[in-house]
């Protein structure tokens, strides 16, 4: 019998570990070499362009014709030393992966030879079609150029040949059709209002920038055995399989050791990933079996989200090289936990403090508490952006699914700093920020660092919580981009802090103290964002209670989620920050819909296929076999034997037809439902018809083939099972 699944499992068990080449050198020699990084730039531009492009890195300067030319030319020559033949400008388009269009450096000139060229011109700005990519509307009515711009902030580097100069992408009437348009917009609106913040105390800020560490989970499942199962090649997960005997019950894979093929492609990942400037640090085994995490040291921002993607990108390639391949998708596993990309985040300060590392004095506690409180009522303000900017059809079945962190937004900041704050709520005391002060909660101050540190009971369940010198969003899917996360969480704080400044600078300006005003603008602060702020169990029954009373939204759906991207609220938010307009904000819920949609009409065609071609003429050839032994029992037993033993056989002969019936049932009332959805036009409207009429066929469906699974002798059986999907390494 020529089962696919077996012949998957045998090449499975035969692999041999891939030896990993590791460089004649130690990892500080050639971290970062296949960048374009600062000693690179020393080495082969000019100084006058040296000193340009740093200015653009780090004063956001503009970058002249004449200096491009020149930052190009060194580039040309550093990438060719490197043995790059091709460029490309590598951007971040709305499907969210990464695009690039290679182009050769090399021309024909006369004689038939060649030479090698690049241009300024072609470092700073291309014209790539913009018409294959999402646009949400924005193409339509306009033309389908689109142009990519050099961004300088983000180095270029070299992969597979070629050298790729990271880009924004915007349409020819200049909408953004990329992530890094409005992050790079939200990184300056921070950076403007936490400055501006900052000086209330200190007159050495002059620059804010916010900083990223994602924490990248991910599965890893054998190449062959993965093949087998269509479900994972077109979805990413499996829409089918029955709970393996033992999955992650009893807890000991997390943090176990590493099995050897598994390490060859973490230390080859790694190796490629350090050559690109990439800091990961941390890898270990997760809490399902067959999963894992890497974790990078920090970064700016708007790198670290260049090195998520690219990382990203280097870790399927290089599981491929190892017969394993990446999944990525947010629950690829029924019953056992998904993955995510928990994203820590802070704010740091042009003079190296962390603006959310509770200082060793008082002002920079008191800083340290001003933007605590400030981030509190953002997030009291936008939670629901935040939720929605996360949801799509993968990230629905953690967030909203029985998984951490839940639907429900709220943030945790820990028991003791959550009583200082209710403290300074109610203290109605002047206070005098300078030394001598005779004030309790001054006193307490300084002792910050202290509580943190004793406070380790660190809540695991929380979608945003404070880590000790740092805010981790944990409901941020392990395939998405950071950018959009990273986008609204930047650019809500933003918001936040302007209206901050404004209110303290109006106390001021009826002269009231400085310290009073601030003190009196956080009080407020605190009591209104009460209702954001949950220490508890959030995965409890009660937390759902609670939270409805707190007037806190629970979208469970992508659909439901999305709206708040397009609330009036929102709109503004985005509009006054100068980050998205309204006509783009409006695009970008559109792609989003049309990709959830998309998502469930693949899932729905996979299933029905999967059940009607693979499951059901198993099931009927099983049965068939179950049938020819009765009726071949009653030829040689006794009527009374026969009726006793024929039995047990009748019984799964029609416990198998009774699921097949219900399987085929399913599967064409699922067709119907995709019909109705796929004649509606209007795009939010399609999603909720897939969300609620065609989605809800899949654990029904999924139900009676997993009983099958049980029923169905092994041999037969087409697709790997969970035990040989989780299991096999
Ligand atoms: P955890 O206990 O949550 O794993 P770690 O200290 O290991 O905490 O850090 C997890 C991630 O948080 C790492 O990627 C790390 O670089 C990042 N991180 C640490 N400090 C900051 C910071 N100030 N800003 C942003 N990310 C940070
Ligand atoms: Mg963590």
């Amino acid at each position: 019998m020529d089962n696919l699944r077996f012949r998957a499992l045998e090449m499975a068990m035969k692999r041999q570990c891939r030896e990993v080449i590791f460089p004649d050198k130690k990892a500080s020699e050639y971290f970062g070499e296949l960048t374009f990084n600062k000693s690179a730039m020393r080495e082969y531009l000019t100084e006058e362009a040296f000193q340009q492009v740093m200015n653009a890195i780090e004063q956001g300067e503009k970058i002249n014709r004449r200096i491009a030319d020149q930052v190009a030319a060194g580039l040309k020559a550093w990438a060719i030393s490197k043995g790059a033949t091709h460029y490309t400008h590598w951007f971040l388009p709305l499907t969210g992966s990464t695009a690039e269009k290679h182009d050769a450096f090399v021309d024909p000139i006369e004689g038939g030879q060649g030479i090698e060229n690049f241009r300024g011109s072609e470092l700073t700005q291309q014209e790539p079609d913009a018409s294959s990519f999402p646009s949400g509307g924005i193409r339509s009515t306009f033309e389908a150029r689109g142009y990519t711009a050099w961004d300088p902030t983000s180095p270029a580097f070299i992969m597979d040949k070629t050298l790729c100069i990271p880009t924004v992408f915007v349409s020819y009437t200049g909408e953004a059709l990329d992530f890094k348009t409005p992050l790079l917009k939200a990184l300056y609106a921070i950076d403007q209002a936490a400055v501006d913040v900052c000086k209330y105390f200190s007159k050495n800020v002059t620059k804010v920038f916010a900083t990223l560490g994602a924490e990248q989970e991910y599965f890893l499942v054998d190449t062959a055995l993965y093949m087998a199962r269509h479900d994972l090649v077109l979805t990413g997960r499996t829409l089918f399989g029955h709970a393996s005997a033992k999955d992650q019950q009893l807890e000991d894979h997390y943090f176990g050791t590493i099995p050897q093929r598994v390490m060859a492609f973490m230390q080859e990942f790694e190796l490629e990933a350090h050559k690109l400037g990439i800091p990961v640090k941390t890898r270990h085994n997760e809490v399902a079996p067959n999963q894992f995490e890497c974790a990078p040291v920090f970064e700016e921002v708007n790198l670290s989200v260049d090195h998520n993607q690219l990382l990203m990108h280097i870790m399927e390639k290089v599981a491929k090289r190892h017969d394993f391949t990446l999944l990525l998708h947010e629950k690829p596993y029924s019953g056992i936990n998904g993955s995510g990309k928990h994203s820590n985040w802070s704010l740091m300060t042009d003079t190296r403090e962390n603006i959310l590392s509770p200082g060793k004095n008082p002002e920079s506690n008191i800083r340290f508490l001003t933007f605590l409180v400030n981030i509190l009522r953002a997030m009291q303000d936008h939670g629901d952006l935040l939720r929605a900017i996360v949801a799509s059809a993968g990230n629905d079945y953690r967030l909203g699914g029985n998984e951490a962190p839940p639907a429900i937004f709220s943030v945790f900041i820990g028991n003791q700093l959550s009583g200082l704050l209710d403290l300074i709520a109610k203290s109605k005391k002047k206070v005098k920020l300078n030394t001598e002060t005779d004030l309790d909660l001054l006193k307490n101050l300084p002792k910050i660092p202290e509580i943190l540190l004793d406070n380790t009971d660190r809540n695991r369940t929380s979608p945003f919580a404070f880590t000790g010198n740092k805010f981790e969003f944990r409901a941020v899917g392990s395939s998405q981009s950071c950018a959009p996360a990273m986008i609204v969480l930047n650019l809500v704080v933003a918001d936040r802090l302007t209206k901050f400044k404004d209110e303290v600078d109006k106390l001021i300006a009826k002269k009231i103290r400085k310290d009073d005003a601030i003190f009196q603008v956080l009080r407020r602060y605190i009591e209104e964002s009460k209702n954001i702020r949950f220490e508890g169990n959030n995965y409890g029954k009660e937390w759902i209670e609670e939270a409805q009373k707190r007037g806190l939204t629970n979208h469970s759906t992508t659909p439901q989620a999305l709206k708040a991207l397009v609330s009036a609220k929102s709109l503004e938010l985005f509009k006054v920050n100068n980050v998205l307009t309204e006509r783009e904000m409006i695009a970008r819920h559109e792609i989003r819909l049309e990709n959830y949609s998309k998502k469930i009409q693949i899932e729905s065609r996979v299933m029905g296929d999967l059940a009607t071609n693979h499951i059901i003429p198993i099931a009927i050839k099983y049965q068939n076999t179950l049938i020819k032994n009765v009726v071949g029992l009653k030829g040689v037993l006794d009527l009374k034997t026969y009726g006793k033993l024929s039995q047990n056989q009748m019984e799964t002969i029609t416990e198998i037809s009774e699921h097949v019936s219900k399987i085929k049932t399913f599967v064409n009332e699922m067709e119907e439902a995709r019909k109705i959805a796929n004649r509606v036009q209007e795009p939010e409207e399609k999603s909720f018809t897939y969300c609620d009429h065609v989605k809800p066929f899949f654990e029904k469906i999924r139900y009676h083939v997993d009983k099958l699974e049980l029923l169905v002798d092994d041999e037969l059986w087409p697709l790997p099972k969970y035990r040989e999907l989780l299991f096999v390494k």
